[in-house]
């Protein structure tokens, strides 16, 4: 079991120092691929995908 600690801490370090903390939320941002859809002139979509770092500050507004 001491194993299985030592791993989860590890891993748990790991990506903590891997993310870029928010300086308003304290929250680790989280790289995610956004896919937007936008609807063009002729009635179909078009998708955008960018790439966003969410923290608590947007997660509200990109996760809704
Ligand atoms: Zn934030």
């Amino acid at each position: 079991m001491a194993k299985q600690t030592d791993f989860a801490e590890k891993a748990r370090k790991a990506s903590q120092e891997k993310g870029v903390k928010c300086p308003k939320c304290g929250t680790v941002k989280i790289p995610t691929l956004y896919v937007q859809a936008t609807a063009s002139k002729r009635g179909s979509y078009k998708f955008s995908r960018q790439n966003v770092q969410i923290c608590k500050c947007n997660e509200k507004q990109i996760l809704e």
